[in-house]
C-alpha cells in the first residue's frame, strides 16, 4: 500500500502500523459527573479534516482549566463547573459537525472515469477535478469563523445580549465584543495587541477618552476575591470595536460582560463567578 500510495518503489522499512477509522463525528452525552471531569477525545471524536480535533481539546482545557482552579480557590462557585459542558458540549456538536461535511465534501468527491486519460477529455476532467480539490483544501484550513468564531450565549454566567446575532460562518470571522465570544483583537502598536495587556486572570477594558469609573468593580472584586486587571486604553477604535466603554474579559478571553457604567458590579461579578447561578439542564444534541 504504501508504494502505490508513493507511485514508485521507493526502499522502506514499516515499524509500525494501526488501524483507523475515517468518519467518525461522535460526542459523548455527558462530559463527566461530580469531580470527574472529560475533556478532549475522550467526549468528542472527530475524522481529523479541517484540523480541529487537537483545537477543540485545548479550548476544552481552556475553559475548563480557569473554573476548577477558581473554584478550587473557592473565588468561584463550585456550580461553575457545571458551565464547562454547557458551553463546551455545543461546540463539540458544531465542530465535528463542520469536520464531517468537510470530509464528506472530498470523501464522497466522485472522479469521472476517464481522468487519467492521456486524452484532451482528460486533460480538461483533471483540471476541473484539481481546481475542486484545491477550492476544497482552501476552505478545509481556512477556517477562522470556526476557530475563533465559537460562542457561549445562553451561558448562565455569560451577560448574553438577546439583539445580537451572529452568523457562525466556517470560513469568516467576525470579531464581535457581545458577551460570549472571543474578545476582539486589535493592534495597539506594531508589535503590542490589545491581547498582551490582558490580565492572567479577569479584564475589566476601560475604554475611550473619558471612560466611566470603575470604583465598583474594583471594590467588588476584592471582596469576592477576584484577580481583577483594569486596562485602560483611549484608542477610540477599541472602543468601536467593543462597542462600549467597559469590557469585562474572563481568563479563557471571552467577553463576559459590557455595558457603560460600573453601577451593577457587584450582580455581574458574582453573575460570572457563578454565584448566582440556576441548576442546569443537560442539554440534548
Ligand atoms: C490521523 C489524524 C490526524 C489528525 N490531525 C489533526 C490536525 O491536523 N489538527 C488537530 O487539531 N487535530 C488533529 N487530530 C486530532 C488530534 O490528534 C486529537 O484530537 C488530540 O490528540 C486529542 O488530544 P487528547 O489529549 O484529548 O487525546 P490523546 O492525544 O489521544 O491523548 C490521550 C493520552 O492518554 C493515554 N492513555 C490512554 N489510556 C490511558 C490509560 N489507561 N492510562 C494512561 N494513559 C492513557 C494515551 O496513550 C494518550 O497519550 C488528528 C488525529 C488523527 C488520528
Amino acid at each position: 500500500m504504501f508504494q502505490h500510495a508513493v507511485g514508485l518503489s521507493v526502499e522502506a522499512e514499516i515499524i509500525s502500523r494501526g488501524t483507523w477509522t475515517a468518519g467518525y463525528a461522535l460526542v459523548a452525552e455527558s462530559y463527566g459527573r461530580g469531580r470527574i471531569l472529560l475533556g478532549g477525545d475522550a467526549v468528542h471524536l472527530f475524522t481529523p479534516a479541517g484540523g480541529l480535533g487537537y483545537n477543540t481539546a485545548v479550548d476544552d482545557a481552556v475553559n475548563l482549566g480557569w473554573k476548577l482552579a477558581a473554584a478550587l480557590k473557592g473565588v468561584a462557585a463550585p456550580a461553575i463547573l457545571e458551565t464547562y459542558e454547557h458551553e463546551r458540549r455545543p461546540i463539540a456538536v458544531r465542530n465535528t459537525g463542520f469536520a464531517r461535511q468537510f470530509a464528506e465534501s472530498i470523501g464522497l468527491y466522485k472522479p469521472q472515469p476517464c481522468l487519467e486519460d492521456d486524452t484532451a477529455e482528460g486533460q480538461a476532467i483533471r483540471k476541473e477535478a484539481g481546481a475542486y480539490l484545491a477550492s476544497h483544501g482552501k476552505a478545509e484550513f481556512n477556517i477562522p469563523g470556526t476557530t475563533f468564531g465559537a460562542r457561549y450565549d445562553g451561558s448562565p454566567v455569560i451577560f448574553s445580549e438577546q439583539t445580537v446575532q451572529v452568523e457562525d460562518l466556517p470560513n469568516a470571522y467576525a470579531p464581535t465584543a457581545a458577551p460570549g465570544g472571543r474578545a476582539p483583537h486589535f493592534w495597539i502598536d506594531s508589535s503590542t495587541s490589545l491581547y498582551d495587556l490582558f490580565g492572567f486572570e479577569w479584564t475589566l477594558l476601560r475604554l475611550g477618552k473619558t471612560p466611566p469609573s470603575v470604583d465598583h468593580f474594583i471594590l467588588a472584586a476584592a471582596q469576592l476575591g477576584m484577580e481583577l486587571t483594569i486596562v485602560n486604553c483611549t484608542l477610540p477604535e477599541v472602543q468601536q470595536l467593543y462597542e462600549a466603554p467597559l469590557a469585562l474579559i474572563r481568563p479563557d478571553q471571552i467577553v463576559a460582560w459590557r455595558g457603560s457604567n460600573d453601577a451593577d458590579a457587584r450582580r455581574v461579578i458574582e453573575t460570572v463567578l457563578g454565584h448566582q447561578m440556576p441548576r442546569l439542564e443537560k442539554i440534548a444534541s
